[in-house]
């Protein structure tokens, strides 16, 4: 199978088979996001979707996860996303959980009905990135949605029984916007009572904007002890019960991992444990780590 460009997948999708339904992010303009920056976004034939459902069935004996690529795959239309879920029930019938990565704005053109459909086919996890509940936030980095808008989409994926595993990307308020993008967040989520929340850590690449606007002194990075408080202020004021908690990407300074609530304040002990050492630089960090 001839991937087209290169392809992201949640950590959680580590050993699925990958099929890309559609190529690039229909947005792509997340002042610092790279993912898909070199492609321009389009739907893929469905004759090409099966024909790589066809040569992994070849290839692999038995397949029980499958995620649909690029960025925002449920930007297909219900019936297109059915065929799919149909054709991959024929000839995976083995295959226990379909994973999608969404935006916001993709979910809110669906009705209830549609992501009960997809639901009822297999459509198991769907992946959604709020990176911040904060509005200043959010229109900073040209996510192109508010807040109320990740409430109404998060909740309606929880009202059709697909599980939603959000992202928080830790730092993104920069050293300006961290507390608000941390209490704002933690609202957003004890709102959605999403089943996985995973953040990860900010990483400026050259070829975003974001990137340009530290280099010129408009946004502030957090350092490391300044991420580990964000994290805790977050976390403090979390109140999701039953929900997957993880900040262990390579991306993140400490690894947690644990179930909110019963877990919280071995987390936040986690974290005060941290802070309690002596860092002076990031890689000093990470060594101690
Ligand atoms: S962060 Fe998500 S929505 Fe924003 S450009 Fe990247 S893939 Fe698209």
């Amino acid at each position: 199978m001839n991937y087209e460009g290169a392809v992201y997948r949640p950590p959680s999708e580590a050993r699925s088979l990958i099929i890309q339904v559609t190529i690039g992010c229909s947005h792509n303009k997340c002042t610092f996001c790279y993912m898909y920056k070199n492609k321009q976004f389009r739907v893929r034939k469905i004759e090409d979707i099966k024909n790589d459902l066809d040569e992994s069935r070849i290839q692999y004996r038995e397949v029980k996860r499958i995620f649909l690529a690029d960025g925002d795959a449920l930007a297909l239309k219900t019936d297109k996303l059915k065929e799919i879920l149909e054709y991959i029930k024929l000839i995976f019938p083995e295959c226990e959980r379909v994973g999608i990565y969404t935006s916001p704005q993709n979910i809110l053109r669906k009705s209830v009905d549609d992501l009960v459909l997809l639901s009822s086919l297999g459509l198991g996890i769907a992946y959604l990135g709020l990176e911040s509940g904060s509005d200043t936030v959010l229109e900073n980095v040209k996510k192109g949605v508010t807040s109320s808008d990740m409430i109404e989409a998060g909740k309606k994926v929880v009202k059709a029984g697909i599980k939603l595993s959000i992202m928080v990307i830790s730092g993104l308020g920069g050293r300006e916007l961290w507390k608000k993008h941390a209490v704002e967040s933690a609202r957003i989520l004890n709102e959605i009572k999403p089943n996985y929340i995973g953040l990860l850590t900010l990483l400026v690449e050259p070829e975003t904007e974001m990137f340009k606007q530290i280099q010129a002194g408009e946004f502030q990075l957090l350092k490391a002890k300044e991420v580990l408080l964000e994290t805790k202020e977050l976390l403090n004021r979390l109140t999701v019960d039953g929900c997957t908690f993880r900040s262990n990407h390579a991306s993140n300074y400490l690894n947690l991992a644990g179930e909110l609530n019963e877990d919280k304040e071995r987390l936040l002990k986690q974290i005060d444990d941290a802070l309690s050492w002596k860092f002076g630089t990031k890689d000093e960090m990470y060594r101690r780590l």
